[in-house]
């Protein structure tokens, strides 16, 4: 079976904000739901343990999320702060929620924290069907203001937490989305411990400013986990969202991968849900991949991230994809337009493999 790592899903977002239950399948859960507002408010969902195993995917980037409340937009956004002190609660939550997860349901899924977690769960995934195959959660903290002083990431490595991307929004530590800005001085101590304690860093979301400066300053295993492709997105609203030339180039010359994101918003610029998902297709996400490859002269920098039920469910991707087990027709996509099998499972999981085996401790 070809298997597939995903570099962003809000999964713990999701279990507190709509009490979705991600051992269910994806069929399950719609139906629950289809009597709730959950899918007028978020969308149907996209993300289910049976899911995961039909489409060979095997290990996902799992967040710890939470947004300012300057940018809240819902009253159903619960996971919303005011504080450095709300928002350390409300990650904290998640961090529990996961660690429930795996605790109570440890045949599905498990943590992986360090190699040793990767390859278990990577055996498990062996034999044609896997016999009983487990999804491989990597803790990622999206939005650092939960982190309430730079050394406080101490604990959160000690929860298990492996990745830090600093910005969402901005934040005490860095320029992000829509607000533009430079790493703080905060932000360049939060940087030197990530690198001391192993940390990887998630460029995703950050200022170009900071972006940079993060390049300069940081020597440890890095990358975007979940961008795009802004040359291909005139008329987006949010293109500083997404990775300009220069920025692909720097990511890539530190060995890193960037996670295209197969979201409407963000593969066709100025697109809408009144647009309609026919518009959009799988070939429009193998654009963004090819821009990428062609610009690097390989297909070793970059994977994927899907951010699926991020705040979008399955009106916002594009035709053709139902849910997480469908990623795998990314692959079919790429080998119709000529990708060798080899690079196609490069894409898939090899890259993010790399990553891992070179960013996680070996213990
Ligand atoms: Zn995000």
């Amino acid at each position: 079976m070809r298997l597939i790592i995903d570099a962003h899903e809000d999964i713990a977002w999701n279990i507190l904000t709509f009490g979705r239950d991600p051992t269910r399948s994806v069929a399950e859960t719609r139906a629950v739901e289809a009597s709730t507002p959950i899918p007028l408010q978020q969308g149907e969902v996209l993300l289910g343990y049976p899911d995961y195993v039909r489409g060979g995917v095997a290990v996902a980037f799992a967040t710890l999320h939470v947004m300012p409340e300057r940018r809240k937009l819902h009253d159903w956004e619960t996971l919303s702060y005011a504080t450095q002190q709300d928002a350390h609660r409300l990650a904290q939550a998640q961090a529990d929620a996961y660690h429930r997860l795996v605790d109570d349901h440890a045949e599905k899924f498990q943590l992986v924290d360090h190699q040793a977690a990767l390859r278990e769960v990577l055996e498990t995934w062996s034999g044609d069907p896997p016999r009983a195959p487990r999804v491989g959660l990597v803790l990622l903290i999206e939005g650092a203001d939960c982190v309430r002083q730079p050394d406080e990431l101490h604990e959160w490595y000690a929860n298990g937490v492996r990745i830090v991307g600093p910005a969402w929004a901005g934040t005490r530590y860095s320029g992000g989305t829509r607000e533009p800005g430079p790493l703080s001085s905060d932000g360049r101590a939060l940087l030197d411990i990530m690198a001391d304690l192993g940390m990887m860093l998630d460029l995703s979301h950050m200022a170009e400013q900071a972006f940079f400066e993060a390049l300069d300053r940081f020597p440890g295993t890095l990358f975007a986990s979940h961008s795009n492709v802004r040359a291909l997105l005139d008329g987006s609203p949010t293109p500083d969202r997404h990775l300009s030339e220069a920025m692909i180039r720097r990511v890539a010359e530190r060995e890193g991968v960037i996670g295209v994101v197969p979201y409407n918003r963000f593969l066709k610029g100025g697109w809408l849900p009144a647009d309609g998902r026919a518009v959009v297709t799988v070939e429009l996400l193998v654009r963004h991949i090819d821009h990428i490859c062609q610009l690097l002269g390989d297909a070793r920098h970059v994977g994927l991230g899907s951010d699926f039920d991020g705040g979008f469910g399955l009106d916002q991707i594009p035709a053709g994809l139902d849910s997480i087990a469908d990623l795998r027709f990314i692959g079919d996509a790429l080998q119709r337009s000529g990708y060798k099998p080899a690079d196609v499972d490069a894409i898939l999981s090899g890259n993010w493999l790399r990553i891992l085996r070179q960013g996680l401790p070996e213990s």
